[in-house]
């Protein structure tokens, strides 16, 4: 006892030269919170730790999006050595004295809810409030999370009507009574995001939502010549016409010369105009996704030479994929000469990918359906099926086998898009399977 007295620094727990380097405390000071205790307490490993605090330092903006869930740290750190990076940093940096100085900043969310691709409309909306001198804030996530600030707007946008997708808008409907969502999974909402920002349609698009996304997108062209019952585009695009030329939708250098073309019926606009922009497209030596299809009924000599002289690939850039669509069995004989077409001018059967809408057609049966996926399949092309509305139904059988009677569309879908009929006809599809035949 007597040495304690005489020796304050045990009764602490401390050596003698800690506690005279500490000043003499009277109580043990806390311990400093190190970096391996906080990932400790945080559940992360210290190299996680490490690159999210240097992340959050450099770029708050990237941190952000991390902690959103829509970019992973990892990537988010790359992100932040690379020259593009820097580009926008620079951008965002000289702006900020403008945002400042605008006052009243509003906040807002922008909620990307379905589609591997970047969501356009979402573009255009983060530019807007940007240059209006607001903080946007983009996630994939339709949940609020419990660290989410309240917004002063908050937008959705839905492309595809499938089962999860509308669950997905509705759940953000219920998180955020409020939000504005927009995009084709309403065919009955026109709609146009030009129409809720009330700017041109050639408007500016923010890619720095997407950091990790080197390509460019946009629209040659709006509107379309047809007029299919279920589809919103003529809708709310109207006739067809030139949109942008390419030097106005790619981003330049350092990006890829990869380009997203979301035209409904590229080869609609005037001649003249997609006479140019297949030039620009050749002369620059770009690679070109049209992701929307081409309209295959109305091709001819002229648009399949132009298409065969491109470099038309799928959405990832690396395979040669034509994207088109067979979607009423109506249209056989015009679906047929176009591919036809397209092979005499060096378009081979094996590079289409035709989408097929199941569905919708009120006489549709199992076997008007698998007639239109074999017919194709025979051809080499590469059938996809899209449903149309509710994916648990079930057709009727028509002349197909009594075993398809349990069927639904979305078994039908899942059997094509794993491209199991390499391995078994639909009637023998063990849908529980993952059976996943190559996706070349
Ligand atoms: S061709 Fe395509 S874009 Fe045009 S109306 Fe039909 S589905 Fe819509």
């Amino acid at each position: 006892m007597r040495q304690k007295a005489s020796q304050p620094w045990l009764a602490l727990g401390m050596s003698r030269a800690t506690w005279y380097r500490l000043g003499k405390p009277q109580t043990k000071p806390e311990r400093p919170m190190t970096q391996p205790l906080r990932a400790r307490l945080m559940n992360v490993s210290l190299r996680s730790l490490q690159r999210g605090e240097r992340v959050t330092r450099s770029a708050p903006g990237l941190a952000d999006q991390v902690a959103a869930g829509a970019l992973k740290v990892g990537r988010a750190e790359r992100l932040l050595f690379s020259p593009t990076f820097e580009e926008m940093r620079q951008k965002a940096v000289n702006e900020t004295p403008q945002r400042r100085s605008s006052g009243g900043m509003a906040i807002v969310r922008l909620t990307h809810i379905d589609g591997k691709l970047p969501n356009l409309a979402l573009m255009k909306i983060a530019a807007e409030h940007r240059r209006r001198g607001d903080s946007v804030v983009f996630t994939k996530h339709v949940e609020r999370s419990m660290f989410e600030p309240t917004y002063d707007r908050v937008y959705g946008s839905a492309v595809f009507a499938y089962d999860h997708s509308l669950a997905r808008v509705a759940t953000l409907k219920r998180e955020f009574p409020n939000a504005v969502v927009g995009g084709t999974h309403n065919l009955a909402n026109p709609t146009t995001v030009e129409a809720v920002l009330g700017n041109e349609e050639t408007a500016p698009l923010d890619y720095s939502i997407y950091p990790a996304f080197d390509a460019s997108i946009g629209f040659t062209q709006r509107g379309c010549r047809l007029k299919c019952g279920f589809c919103v585009v003529p809708k709310k695009e109207g006739k067809n016409r030139s949109a942008a030329t390419i030097a106005e939708i790619w981003r330049g250098p350092p990006h890829a010369k990869h380009l997203h073309l979301l035209d409904n019926d590229f080869f609609g606009q005037p001649r003249d105009q997609w006479e140019a922009r297949v030039d620009e497209i050749r002369a620059g030596g770009f690679r070109v996704c049209f992701n929307q299809g081409i309209n295959v009924r109305m091709v001819d000599d002229a648009s399949a030479k132009a298409l065969a002289s491109i470099r038309y690939t799928d959405d990832s850039f690396t395979r040669r994929r034509l994207y088109t669509a067979w979607d009423s069995l109506g249209d056989e004989e015009r679906f047929f000469d176009g591919v036809a077409t397209l092979e005499r001018y060096g378009v081979p059967a094996s590079h289409v990918m035709a989408y097929m809408l199941v569905g919708y057609d009120r006489r549709e049966t199992w076997e008007r359906v698998l007639y239109r996926f074999k017919t194709m399949a025979a051809l080499g092309i590469r059938p996809f099926p899209m449903v149309y509305g509710d994916r648990r139904r079930k057709l009727p059988l028509g002349g197909a086998s009594q075993r398809l009677a349990h069927r639904t569309l979305g078994d039908f879908q899942r059997w094509a898009v794993r491209r199991a009929y390499v391995v078994a006809p639909f009637e023998d599809y063990d849908v529980n399977a993952k059976g996943a035949a190559s996706s070349s």
